[in-house]
C-alpha cells in the first residue's frame, strides 16, 4: 500500500518531476488542496508506469480549474499520454480537494469546486461571515 502523501514537499520529494513546474515567486506551491495530493501521486506513478514520463513528456503545471485537477504538459510525446493523463484526472471531480474524501462538484456564486458534504459546509458557513 502506498504511503500517505501530506504536503507537496513529499510528492516532490517522490516525484522529482514536479520540481520542474512552473511556479510563481510569490506562490512557490501549485495552489491545490492536500486532498488531492495522494491522487497526484497515483496520476505521477500511474504516468512514470506506462513510461510516459520523461524527456518528451513533462508535465510544467499542475492547477485547479473549475473544481477539476488540470495538468499542462509540454513535449508531447503521444496523444494517447495526454489522454491517460486527462482520464485519470477526472477522478478529481469526485474527491474532495480539501481532504480527500469522497466529493462531488459544488457550484458556489464565485467558484466551483470539488468537495465533500463536510468541507461544503464549511465552505458555505465562511462565505456568509465574509
Ligand atoms: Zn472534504
Amino acid at each position: 500500500m502506498r504511503e500517505k502523501m501530506k504536503t507537496w514537499k513529499q510528492l516532490e520529494e517522490k516525484h522529482p518531476e514536479l520540481l520542474t513546474l512552473k511556479k510563481s515567486r510569490v506562490w512557490p506551491m501549485p495552489d491545490i488542496g492536500e486532498g488531492w495530493h495522494d491522487l497526484i501521486d497515483e496520476l505521477m506513478c500511474a504516468m512514470k508506469k506506462k513510461g510516459y514520463i520523461g524527456e518528451d513528456f513533462k508535465v510544467i503545471q499542475v492547477k485547479e480549474k473549475f473544481g477539476g485537477l488540470r495538468f499542462y504538459v509540454d513535449g508531447l510525446k503521444s496523444m494517447e499520454a495526454h489522454s491517460h493523463l486527462m482520464d485519470l484526472a477526472d477522478k478529481s471531480y469526485k474527491i474532495c480537494e480539501k481532504c480527500g474524501k469522497v466529493g462531488k462538484l459544488r457550484d458556489g456564486r464565485m467558484w466551483v469546486k470539488t468537495l465533500c458534504d463536510e468541507c461544503n459546509k464549511k465552505r458555505e458557513v465562511e462565505n456568509e461571515t465574509n
